[in-house]
């Protein structure tokens, strides 16, 4: 059992230093760590204490219904960015035709789904994801890299955190058409596909990725020009705060940033909160209610009037 098991964190720790956030496990390889878990439980048995954050587990292990360990999920820290091993070119330049924000928003919206470096990155029959939203927005929200149901309907947030976001823009008295919505990046990050072509698990973006689709983000927030961005996660902070302007995420939430001009609020990611369902109700709403502490100080900033039962959510 320990030789499996220290075969099985080394990978991880190899993943870990490759920069992968995520990743799919066997039946087998997860009823090895089931097991130890137990034997941890009862009080025996060691893990290695350095071992600090692994990847999340997702892909197969969420899709057969079973619990991800709890403990492993946390909002990611700030932290070095993953090496860069993408290759990509150097970040493109944008320019827009001049006109008003539709006309921009247009070609900016063709110059990004068309572009070659996007388009090479996606599997056959995926799609590269652009925002959506109003153009007349005063709230932006910025979240990491398409998921498996973005780049399936060329959509950001619309598998589960995209639904738990949309609850909360609904909560704010608005509805999701009323917002901008935006990633990071434009592509699903890439790992592994199976024989059948589908991809397992998602991965953090690397500097290089992010750094490469920062330009389409920003000429999107030029165009829509919203009173407000709100980053969704850590790994939307760094993209537009930089990569190390902040070690955990407690840091840079719960106040204002300005960037490039304009107020930015950073909070939790929805795929946080959703995790944070696993450590049971009050957890969740607790976590809830702190990203909820950002979305009432966006609110305001943003000129919305906050009722009495807004302010309480989750309280
Ligand atoms: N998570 C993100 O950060 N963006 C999406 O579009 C979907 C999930």
């Amino acid at each position: 059992m320990r030789t499996v098991i220290l075969a099985l964190t080394d990978e991880l720790r190899r993943l870990r230093a490759a920069g992968v956030k995520t990743v799919s496990m066997s039946d087998e390889s997860l009823g090895t760590l089931r097991r130890l878990a137990r034997t941890r439980e009862a009080g025996e048995g060691t893990l290695d204490p350095g071992e600090g954050e692994r990847p999340a587990v997702t892909g197969e292990v969420q899709e057969a219904g079973l619990r991800p360990p709890v403990s492993r999920l946390r909002e990611p820290a700030a932290r070095p960015p993953p090496a860069d091993t993408s290759g990509l070119p150097p970040p493109p330049v944008v320019a827009l035709p001049a006109g008003d924000k539709a006309v921009r928003w247009q070609a900016l919206r063709e110059l990004v789904l068309n572009h070659p470096v996007c388009r090479a990155h996606v599997g056959p029959g995926k799609q590269v994801v652009f925002g959506v939203g109003s153009l007349e927005a005063k709230i932006m929200f910025v979240g990491e890299a398409p998921g498996a149901d973005e780049e399936d309907q060329g959509e950001p947030f619309v598998g589960p955190a995209g639904q738990l976001l949309t609850k909360m823009i609904l909560a704010m008295g608005l509805a999701r058409k009323e917002v901008y919505i935006g990633n990071i990046m434009n592509w699903r990050p890439e790992l592994a596909r199976r024989p059948d072509g589908r991809q397992i698990g998602n991965r953090e973006p690397t500097a290089g990725e992010m750094a490469f689709c920062l330009p389409f983000l920003t000429a999107q927030i030029e165009v829509v020009d919203p009173a407000v961005v709100v980053a969704l996660g850590a790994t939307a902070a760094r993209g537009l705060l930089g990569h190390h302007s902040f070690r955990n995420l407690g840091d840079v939430r719960g106040r204002w940033h300005e960037w490039r001009g304009r107020p930015l609020r950073v909070t939790y990611h929805p795929s946080y909160l959703l995790r944070k369902e696993a450590d049971g109700r009050d957890a969740a709403n607790r976590a809830k209610r702190i990203a909820w502490e950002d979305f009432l100080a966006v609110m305001e900033r943003g000129g919305l009037t906050i009722s009495p039962k807004q302010r309480n959510y989750f309280l």
